[in-house]
C-alpha cells in the first residue's frame, strides 16, 4: 500500500507519541483493569477463568459454578459462540470493585464488562435482598459477547446504547428490579422515554439523562423494545443479533430482517402499549 508523506509523517508522530502516552493511561485505575494489570487477585482452582481477591473466594466459587449456565444463554439468545476467552474478576468488596475500576464509590453498578473481562461486585450477591449474581454475569456476559463478535468494529459505536442494554436486560432477566413494568408504561405514556437512535456512539454514548429518564427506566424501556423486536421475529431474532455483530449498520440489519424501518418499528411497539397488546415480561421477580 502506498503512503503519502503526510501520512507517513503522521504515523511517525504516532509512534514517537505512543510510547509516551501509554505509561499515561496506565495510571488510570480502568487502563490497568482492562490491561489486567490487577493486583491481589488470584485465580480459582476449580475454574481458572475465575480471579478473586482475598475474601471473595466463595462468591468467586458460586460465579465459577454460575459460568456454563450464563455462558449457555447468551450463546443461544445472541446466535453465535463466543469468540475468544475471558476473565471474571470478583472484588471483595464494592469499595474494591469501584476503586479497580475507577468507578464514584458510590456507583450502584454491580458488574461490569470492562474490555476482554467482566468484573463482579459484592452487590451482586445482595441487590435489594436478592442474590442477583447469575443475572449480573449473564448481562455482562452478554455485552462482552457482542465486543468479541464486533471485533474492532466496536469501537465504532455501531450498537446503539438503548439496544445493547436492552439485549443484554433480556437475555439475563435483568433490569426489572427498580422500575416496574407498570411504571414504565405510564411513562410512555407521559412521553418520558428513550427514542430508538440507529447508531452507537463511541465517545459519548447516549445515557439516561440525555433522554431525562433514570437509568433503571432507560433499562426497564428499553427491554421492552428489545422483547418487542424479539418476539416479531419470530424465530429470527438470533440472525438478526448476528447481523449487528457482524457490523452491518443497525438501521439496515433492522431493515434486511423486519422488511421495515426502525421507525416504523418504534411507532407500532408504542401503539401496542396503547393497545395494551404489548406482552409484559420481567415482573420484577428474579430467576432464583
Ligand atoms: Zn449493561
Amino acid at each position: 500500500m502506498f503512503l503519502g508523506r503526510g501520512r507517513i509523517r503522521r504515523l511517525l508522530i504516532l509512534l514517537w507519541v505512543l510510547p509516551l502516552l501509554v505509561p499515561l493511561l496506565l495510571l488510570h485505575p480502568r487502563a490497568r483493569a482492562a490491561a489486567r494489570l490487577t493486583t491481589g487477585f488470584q485465580s480459582l482452582e476449580q475454574d481458572t477463568r475465575v480471579f478473586y481477591e482475598p475474601g471473595a473466594e466463595v462468591h468467586a466459587k458460586r460465579c465459577a459454578e454460575s459460568l456454563s449456565a450464563a455462558i449457555a444463554r447468551v450463546q443461544e439468545y445472541q446466535g453465535q459462540p463466543f469468540r475468544a476467552g475471558f476473565r471474571v474478576y470478583v472484588c471483595a468488596s464494592h469499595e474494591s470493585f469501584t476503586r479497580c475500576l475507577g468507578e464514584p464509590a458510590d456507583s450502584p453498578a454491580r458488574g461490569m464488562k470492562l474490555f476482554r473481562d467482566i468484573w463482579v461486585s459484592p452487590l451482586a450477591f445482595n441487590f435489594r435482598g436478592t442474590d442477583t449474581h447469575r443475572q449480573t454475569i449473564t448481562h455482562e456476559l452478554s455485552h462482552l459477547h457482542m465486543t468479541q463478535q464486533l471485533g474492532l468494529r466496536s469501537f465504532m459505536g455501531t450498537v446503539p446504547t438503548w439496544f445493547a442494554e436492552g439485549l443484554a436486560d433480556s437475555v439475563a432477566d435483568t433490569g426489572c428490579e427498580i422500575v416496574s413494568h407498570q411504571e414504565a408504561r405510564e411513562a410512555f405514556a407521559r412521553g418520558r422515554h428513550f427514542v430508538p437512535d440507529a447508531e452507537g456512539r463511541f465517545l459519548f454514548p447516549q445515557s439516561a439523562t440525555h433522554y431525562g429518564i433514570s437509568w433503571p427506566m432507560l433499562h426497564r424501556q428499553s427491554r421492552m423494545f428489545v422483547e418487542y423486536l424479539h418476539d416479531r421475529a419470530g424465530g429470527s431474532f438470533e440472525d438478526f443479533v448476528v447481523a449487528v455483530g457482524k457490523g452491518e449498520p443497525f438501521d439496515v440489519a433492522i431493515q434486511e430482517h423486519y422488511g421495515d424501518s426502525l421507525n416504523n418499528l418504534w411507532n407500532d411497539f408504542l401503539e401496542s402499549l396503547n393497545s395494551g397488546s404489548e406482552t409484559p415480561r420481567g415482573q420484577g421477580h428474579l430467576a432464583p
